[in-house]
């Protein structure tokens, strides 16, 4: 496999880590924004991914800014060359129901989840276009799918990003861009972490699978959409739920 630069937004997180990981295991140089304000944490993420073979970089970005993301593009060509593998997995939670969610809760969740996946795409699809080659991956969710208590704004966010990825796949299909979506279920991350212990049994025990899937299984369906050899795959979203929701 030719070596390609992979960027993966929020990278560092429990999803985002095992993405890098993956993507590097495969031979590719993988760089990830991060609004570590000292770049300490940064660092020590890199060195650990390093020692274990990955040629893992950073750069600083807020991805619900857009002039940071063009700042940030312009930082990893100079440093890292062109981008030919782009993973939104930049994510936050701020839940709420509706009659008691903040304007704020709203926009800065969708800021960051939808808004970030154009303000950094944006950035890279004119490079992706002009080589003929690009691999697009949006982390979604099966709450962007079906809808979840205390999340219209999540919820939004995610589905916002199929719709996303679906136009994107026919605007870049004629260029050799693929743009899919990945939608995990529950998986055992930090964000997960923070459900309280009732509701994730309550979770747990609907998922047909019989527990909460792992950061692995997510970053696997994101190196089979980011293969060179997928680019006839693009348009479509791949869940990854254990069985927790089943569409075609
Ligand atoms: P984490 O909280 O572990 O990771 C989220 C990452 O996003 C962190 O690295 C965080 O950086 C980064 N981030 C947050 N805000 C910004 C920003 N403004 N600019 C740049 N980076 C930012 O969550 P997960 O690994 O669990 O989630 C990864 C993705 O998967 C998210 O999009 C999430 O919505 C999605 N997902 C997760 C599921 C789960 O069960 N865990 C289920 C379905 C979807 P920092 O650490 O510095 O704050």
């Amino acid at each position: 496999m030719t070596k390609r630069l992979a960027l993966v937004t929020g990278g560092e997180g429990g999803i985002g880590t095992e993405i890098c990981r993956q993507l590097g295991q495969q031979g590719r140089k993988v760089v990830t924004t991060c609004i570590d304000p000292d770049g300490q944490d940064m660092a020590a993420w890199a060195e650990a991914l390093r020692a274990e073979g990955i040629d893992a970089d950073y750069v600083r970005c807020d991805v619900g800014n857009y002039d940071a993301c063009e700042a940030m593009a312009a930082e990893v060509q100079e440093k890292f060359g062109t981008v030919e593998v782009l993973v939104n997995a930049a994510g936050i939670t701020r839940d709420s129901f509706l009659h008691k969610m903040s304007a704020d809760q709203w926009h800065t969740l969708i800021d960051i989840n939808l808004n970030g996946a154009f303000n950094v795409t944006r950035q890279f699809i004119n490079d992706m276009r002009e080589q003929r080659f690009g691999r697009i991956v949006n982390i979604s969710s099966v709450n962007g799918q079906t809808g979840q208590f205390g999340q219209t704004n999540y919820s939004a966010s995610k589905a916002g990003l199929h719709g996303f990825s679906m136009a994107l796949a026919k605007e870049g299909a004629p260029k050799g861009v693929t743009a899919n979506t990945v939608s995990p279920g529950y998986i055992k991350t930090s964000m997960t972490a923070a459900i309280p212990d009732a509701v994730r049994e309550s979770i747990v025990a609907q998922i047909p699978a019989g527990d909460m899937g792992l950061p692995e299984d997510v970053a696997r369906a994101v190196c089979f959409l980011t293969a060179d050899e997928g680019g006839y795959v693009t348009g479509i979203n791949l869940p990854v739920n254990g069985g927790l929701f089943c569409s075609f």
